[in-house]
């Protein structure tokens, strides 16, 4: 009998024990970065010609791994592999399948320490950003696991009489996995995972800025002794291979997480059916955001400004649920402002090896190039407030930016920047702001701080966004409490870490006996 899932607890690294194990990790993993990783096909690891490294964005001459990049050749045959694993996986026990699951968070769970280390040298992140996203990893692994079993379990239906009747969720066939860098082991973990313990077969393509932690989860997959075949690795850069991936007409779903210039992309694409291909591909797409946080004017500031800074510069504002807009009552902002200038000027920001520094650099040089030039922008469109400059040096330090004065409909309220930049917009009454967090193309996530339950209750229907919150940031998801995923141009409306996630890597057979 499983035990009842829980959530994987985070590690306090004020424990000098857990300071020290660290500190040794961040050593060993800083020994073995360089190293070269194969693309796996059948479990047969292969090497190309044509190679790319993924470089540490604190330090950009520093490789992290070599990866080879495949050709549409290896592509192919990737796909070919998967199609024919396909025929024996599905037929497996759920039982079986969700076993592997539960042994790879075992291992994962062994082995944090270092993993993390990974994370903080590949994509930046600070020991407790890399730490919840292991520990999120781990949680989609016992969480979907336990859901295979449920699925797998007699379903409900009205007995009808003279017939036996049951209902089955069987697989679909391979899935093209395309995660992003900014959750580099846990989306990765979760779509993969979802995908293959419903009797899928996967082709995994990490994001080019995060493959070594791609490579990582595969080291662990083959340390459970999964059926070779059962997950292919096909690192490479998107914009090369992914059109063979999705258009593939053996290709029968896509379950993507990234921008939303590349999901609707990949929809578009996979909607247009190939000679040969015999279904509608599935397409799931979890796209990007330009979350809200509404201050309303009785609210206990001081809560309200930590959760503020909090949700728009945690892990550099790189997360889909980041904060980029402050919505704040007319009565108070001149006071919240100086808040959250205040709390900016606390934030310290450098390596993420420095357990001290809070921010660390944003991912490539094409993000620190975006972003800065969405900063120029804001400065026309409203006040530069705190600050606006990259940090000279070997990493793509930018500091964390709030640009007040912003109007809902400015460049800086409405496209999605995807770093450390936070538009404070001013309402003049509730409702407004609740219209003005509403204005976007996208409806990710949200929150609100009041203490006025009538305010809370509107917010609860009329604020339109996947995952909501009351008086708290609007980061920070937990897998199985807080099923994630938001509306229009967020995404295809799925929940990862939700009860009805694994539906989607599923289509269900009803079966009628006449008795
Ligand atoms: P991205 O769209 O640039 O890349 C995502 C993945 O798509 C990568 O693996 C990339 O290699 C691949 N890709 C690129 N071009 C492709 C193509 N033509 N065909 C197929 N695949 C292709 O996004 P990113 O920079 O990696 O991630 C950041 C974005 O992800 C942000 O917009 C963020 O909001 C979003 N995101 C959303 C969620 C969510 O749950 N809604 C979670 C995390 C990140």
């Amino acid at each position: 009998m499983v035990e009842e899932f829980k959530n994987e607890k985070f590690i306090d690294f004020l424990v000098p024990e857990n300071h020290q194990k660290m500190e040794l990790a961040l050593k060993e993993v800083k020994q073995e970065l360089g190293k070269e990783y194969e693309i796996i096909i059948g479990g047969k690891k292969i090497k190309t010609k044509e190679k790319f490294q993924s470089y540490n964005p604190s330090n950009k001459d520093e490789v992290i791994g070599i990866l080879q990049q495949p050709s549409h050749k290896e592509v192919r045959q990737a796909i070919e592999v998967a199609f024919e694993k396909f025929k024996g996986w599905s037929k497996e026990p759920a039982e079986k399948r969700a076993e592997y699951l539960f042994k790879t968070a075992s291992i994962m769970r062994e082995n944090k320490f270092k993993l993390s280390a990974w994370l903080v040298y590949e994509v930046g992140k600070s020991w407790a950003e890399a730490d919840g996203d292991i520990a999120e990893a781990i949680d989609f692994l016992e969480f979907y696991g336990r859901e295979a079993l449920r699925y797998a379990g007699p379903q409900p239906l009205t007995k009808i009489p003279g017939e036996k009747n049951e209902l089955k969720y069987i697989p679909l066939g391979v899935g093209a996995v395309i995660p992003p860098w900014n959750f580099p082991m846990s989306i990765l973990t979760g779509m993969t995972s979802a995908s293959f313990v419903t009797g899928n077969t996967v082709i995994l393509k990490p994001s080019s800025d995060s493959p070594v932690t791609g490579a990582k989860l595969m080291e662990l997959l083959e340390e459970t002794g999964l059926p070779e075949g059962v997950v292919n690795f096909v690192p490479g850069r998107g914009s090369v291979i992914g059109d063979t991936l999705v258009s593939h007409p053996h290709t029968r779903f896509i379950a993507f997480t990234g921008s939303m210039a590349v999901g609707l992309h990949i929809n578009e694409l996979a909607s247009k059916v190939q000679q040969e291909q015999i279904w509608i591909k599935r397409v799931l797409a979890e796209m990007g955001g330009k979350n809200a946080i509404i201050v309303d004017e009785d609210v206990n500031l001081t809560t309200a400004a930590d959760g503020v800074i909090a949700s728009a510069f945690g892990y550099q504002g790189q997360k889909c649920s980041a904060c980029s807009r402050a919505v704040v009552l007319e009565a108070i902002y001149n006071k919240f402002l100086d808040m959250l200038v205040e709390r900016g000027k606390q934030i310290k920001i450098g390596s993420p090896v420095d357990p001290t520094n809070y921010m660390g650099p944003v991912i490539n040089e094409r993000a620190f190039k975006a972003i800065l030039n969405y900063i120029e922008i804001g400065k026309k469109e409203g006040h530069l407030v705190y600050g606006g400059k990259a940090i000279p040096g070997p990493g793509y330090f930018i500091e964390p930016t709030i640009v007040a004065d912003i109007t809902s409909e400015a460049r800086i309220a409405q496209e999605e920047i995807f770093g450390p930049v936070l538009a404070v917009i001013k309402a003049s009454n509730f409702d407004e702001a609740l219209t003005i967090a509403n204005s976007t193309m996208y409806g990710l996530t949200g929150s609100v701080y009041t203490n006025n339950s009538a305010h809370l209750e509107k917010a609860k229907t009329v604020f339109h966004c996947g995952n909501l919150y009351l008086n708290r940031k609007c980061t920070g998801a937990f897998v199985g409490g807080h099923p994630f995923g938001g509306f229009n141009m967020s995404g295809t409306d799925s929940k990862a870490g939700g009860r009805d996630y694994l539906l989607l890597f599923t289509q269900a057979k009803a079966i009628s006996e006449a008795l």
